[in-house]
């Protein structure tokens, strides 16, 4: 190596000793006699000092260098007389002997510190300088931890990796497919994989009956803060199991990384059904940080005048613990959130349960302290409480709900970081209606198992018929989903059938899974976790990108080596395509 020890290595136990370090010049600061540079590399940053006295030619030399240059000192480890604790090699310095630039910098476009200042594009366009930044370090350090502690885990488990084609067709996750033209079959696609969701199925099918793979699926969909085009999966299957297999499985995963990576134990996972955490919290993926159950208050509400309520097909409400002293203000701010477009209400009604018992409320002109101190009842209000009320038509006043939940939840501080709620929820619909396109779409994918004592509703009542199907959620976001498959060719058909598929057209996007259903399918079901999701949980961030090496901005573009891109027409031309 060209270097004896690194940046972030040296202690107060190393003095006298000579040492090479080598790195990049984080920065220099010239007091009197004295320069100061900080060495950074991957590791950490060392302080090295050159005197005006004792050796001004290297003195003045080291006056020369730049941010970002690349250089390897020679010197000894002595004691600072200044120390920094909050350095890892804040004790020491480096008295510098002599030192080579190994090579120099441009001044690079935005300052390599934690609070740089760069904009998102130019850092974007300049990854391989943002990635220096001690935060990015920090969280691909993180990703790589949380990797390796996934394999083992899963090792231990008898669980083995094994890699699935990237360049495939068709898969059924219900986004668009990225497609690659093939050269060698003109007029003919691959699409790349959505999941590796068939594959795994058929290693099912070929006995190897506890699998995973941490693997890049590629979807076409609109981008957020928490999606990227391709992204990566810790991609599971098992054979011979039931629901609770799993979840017991995967919850020991999901302790292991915990306990491994944030030193957390998790006593167990609680599982609630769909129905309930859209009943109670109007999302399939519930914050159970804090409470705020939603009440439905249609009994006590309807038919003392007040034609919103008496109108509304539901009327639901939330008790928000100790802000009973809410100010006009305050409360003007819900009614605007609640009136946001995303959120969609068409007002706020607000009861504030006061001190000495009596209620202040938007709509005491139409009840009476009576018809409050109901409300107040079911709803578990105490004094100094506020409940707040929406109504309206069903779907949408609970989703509106769910937003005002969250945001009260934030305003309370009730969503704090490094408090972790891990939940399973179970039992989704199996399918959804799509009133535009008049059919129904599986809402996991078309392999979902429905509930065994479910299955006579696929003739009946399909609307009703629950999947054998469970999501991962952790603080509100869901981290993973999976299910039961269905393993019997009969059913499989019939799903197909259910989902608008005509025999043919089953056949030829999945046919050959249906095959291989007839060689002795096993009982089998499996699960996928959001890598990147999971590692922005366990971050502390809201967005992905910031756990992804080389991600790609909101329009799906990597500015850095400006991607996509279009082709010569010697490549158009060899895979036989005429852009229109
Ligand atoms: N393939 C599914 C997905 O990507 C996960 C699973 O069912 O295992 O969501």
């Amino acid at each position: 190596m060209l270097r004896t020890h690194t940046c972030g290595e040296l202690k107060i136990g190393d003095q006298n000793k000579e040492v090479t370090l080598c790195g990049w010049v984080q920065r220099s600061r010239d007091l009197g006699g004295l320069t100061f540079i900080d060495l950074r590399d991957r590791y950490g940053i060392t302080q090295l000092v050159f005197n005006m006295d004792s050796n001004k030619p290297l003195c003045e030399k080291a006056r020369q260098l730049g941010r970002e240059y690349v250089i390897s000192v020679k010197g000894f480890v002595a004691e600072r007389s200044n120390k920094n604790p909050k350095m890892s090699t804040g004790d020491i310095e480096i008295i510098v002997n002599d030192f080579t630039i190994l090579n120099d910098s441009k001044t690079p476009p935005f300052t390599i510190e934690d609070n740089t200042d760069g904009g998102d594009e130019l850092r974007m366009k300049y990854r391989y300088l943002d990635l220096r930044r001690t935060v990015n370090k920090t969280n691909l350090e993180l990703r790589h931890k949380m990797s390796v502690e996934t394999r083992i885990f899963l090792n231990n488990q008898n669980f083995i990796e094994i890699e699935t084609p990237y360049l495939i067709k068709s898969t059924p996750e219900g986004a668009r497919d990225f497609v690659v033209p093939s050269r060698m079959n003109q007029g003919e696609f691959y699409a790349l994989p959505q999941s590796p969701q068939t594959f795994k199925q058929l290693l099912m099918v070929a006995g190897y009956d506890r699998y995973f793979q941490i693997v890049r699926c590629f979807r076409d969909e609109d981008l957020r803060a928490d999606r990227q085009p391709e992204f990566t999966q810790i991609d599971c299957e098992m054979s011979f199991v039931t629901r609770d297999d799993i979840l017991t499985t995967f919850e020991g995963l999901a302790k292991h990384l915990f306990k491994q990576i944030k030193g957390i134990d998790i006593d167990g996972i609680p599982v609630m059904s769909y129905d309930d955490a859209m009943k109670f919290y109007g999302s399939d993926k519930p914050d159970i940080r804090f409470g705020m159950k939603f009440v439905e208050l249609n009994p006590f509400v309807k038919g003392k005048g007040f034609k919103v309520f008496d109108e509304a097909e539901t009327v639901i409400g939330i008790c928000v613990p100790g802000c009973g002293d809410y100010s006009r203000k305050q409360l003007d701010e819900l009614t605007d959130f609640v009136k946001k477009p995303q959120i969609g209400a068409s007002g706020l009604v607000y009861v504030k349960c006061n001190a000495d018992h009596t209620y202040s409320s938007s709509v005491s002109k139409f009840f009476a302290d009576d018809d409050f101190k109901k409300w107040a009842e079911v709803m578990n209000a105490r004094p100094n409480d506020l409940i707040l009320i929406l109504a309206g038509r069903t779907e949408k006043i609970y989703k509106a709900l769910g937003e005002l939940r969250l945001e009260m939840g934030n305003r309370l501080g009730l969503r704090k970081a490094d408090d972790y709620k891990p939940l399973w929820v179970v039992d989704f619909p199996l399918l959804e209606w799509d009133e535009e396109t008049n059919r129904f779409y599986a809402m996991h994918h078309p392999f979902t198992s429905p509930k065994p004592e479910d299955i006579p509703l696929l003739d009946t009542n399909p609307k009703l018929v629950k999947a054998n199907a469970y999501d991962l959620v952790i603080n509100g976001v869901e981290i993973g989903g999976g299910s039961i498959r269905i393993h019997n060719k009969e059913l499989q058909k019939k799903m197909f059938s259910i989902l608008g598929f005509t025999d043919e057209d089953a056949q030829k996007q999945f046919g050959f899974l249906m095959n291989a259903f007839e060689y002795g399918a096993p009982p089998h079901g499996g699960i996928a976790f959001g890598f990147d999701r999971f590692c922005a949980v366990f971050g502390g961030s809201d967005s992905i990108r910031d756990f992804i090496a080389f991600p790609k901005n909101n329009s799906g573009r990597d500015v850095m080596i400006d991607s996509p891109a279009t082709i010569s027409a010697e490549q158009l031309k060899e895979l036989n395509i005429k852009l229109l």
